[in-house]
């Protein structure tokens, strides 16, 4: 069983359907509410666990009405919780949703207790990162947090991914591309952090050469639908995607972030984990919600068989 270590966010979504998201000044009506877990650091801890692997996550919730349910949704999961700490002064962080039909969505993150995982809390966690086959990271979470334990699971001899999204150019001043193994953006993060607009295959060749000038060894870029584009010391590769119609894409980035992970950490190669993250991407759009969409193994397994002839 691999072992996993996520140092992310865990937030509350509030999601609520539209035919159309307003415009300036305007009202619409929306058809219903959702609440449900979400976060990058906690859907991608819930799905690392839903795929198998024995999966740990560093984080903060407030200690308000959110908090206990995130953490009982984590604990129900399977995902150790040891290090998930209550946050007395911060309320737990919150996503609200506006999910337009045709399964795209806008989305406001108040971080909330996310912003103050500080490094002490991480430092606590540190003999986490030793005894893990892959680190996750994502950028809810303050950077210098981020870069700590990067650094940690480099001087450990430990592989880590970072998923760049939501993206800052803060990430790229502070170093982190250089400092984690595999960079995982998708089209709008790679834009942003390399300058380079993500269009085609050849502007993902493009992107990633950046990438490779700030110190990334494998960059996986996430293309939608269009599944996936991997450059690396062997070369390049574009792993195409599994198209199907969409319900909600939130979190389909995650649910692919962890699958390439948990498959890496079990000591699968890059073309058959990214194939693989691209079934778990696509599963991922078929519910509404992050954590409810988040596809098991056997999940995987079987939309894999579907799709083999
Ligand atoms: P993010 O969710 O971070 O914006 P993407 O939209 O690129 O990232 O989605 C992540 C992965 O999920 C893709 O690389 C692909 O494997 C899968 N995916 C996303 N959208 C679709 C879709 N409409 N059809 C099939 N697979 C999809």
């Amino acid at each position: 069983m691999p072992r996993v270590l996520v140092v992310g966010s865990i937030n509350m979504d509030l999601i609520v359907r539209c035919a159309r998201v307003p415009d300036e000044g305007e009202t619409v009506h929306g058809d219903d509410l959702v609440t449900a877990p979400g976060g990058k650091g906690a859907n991608q801890a819930v799905a690392a666990s839903r795929l198998g692997a024995r999966t740990a996550l560093v984080g903060r919730v407030g200690e308000d009405e959110f908090g206990p349910r995130l953490r009982a949704n984590l604990d129900a999961d399977g995902v150790d919780t040891e290090h998930v700490i209550g946050d007395p002064e911060a309320p737990s962080g919150v996503a609200l949703i506006l999910l337009e039909s045709g399964g795209h969505n806008r989305i406001v993150v108040m971080n909330g207790a996310n912003a103050r995982l500080g490094e002490p809390d991480v430092r606590a966690a540190r003999e986490l990162v030793a005894d893990s086959d892959i680190v996750l990271f994502q950028l809810e979470i303050p950077i210098p947090v981020v870069a700590e334990v990067a650094a940690a699971a480099r001087e450990s001899g430990v592989p880590s991914i970072l998923d760049a999204g939501p993206a800052t150019l803060a990430a790229v001043d502070a170093g982190l591309p250089a400092l984690v193994d595999i960079v995982s953006p998708n089209e709008t993060e790679a834009e942003i952090l390399t300058g380079i607009a993500v269009r085609d295959l050849g502007g993902a060749a493009r992107a990633a050469s950046r990438f490779h000038g700030m110190g990334v060894r494998d960059v996986v870029l996430k293309l939608g639908a269009q599944g996936a584009y991997w450059s690396g010391p062997a070369g390049q590769l574009h792993v195409p995607g599994f198209p199907l119609d969409a319900v909600d894409t939130t979190a389909a980035g995650d649910a692919f972030t962890a699958c390439l992970g948990v498959t890496i950490a079990a000591g699968a190669d890059m073309p058959t984990a990214i194939r693989r993250a691209n079934a778990a991407g696509a599963l991922a759009c078929l519910t509404l919600g992050a954590q409810p969409s988040m596809p098991t193994c056997e999940d995987v397994d079987a939309f894999l068989r579907h799709h083999a002839g």
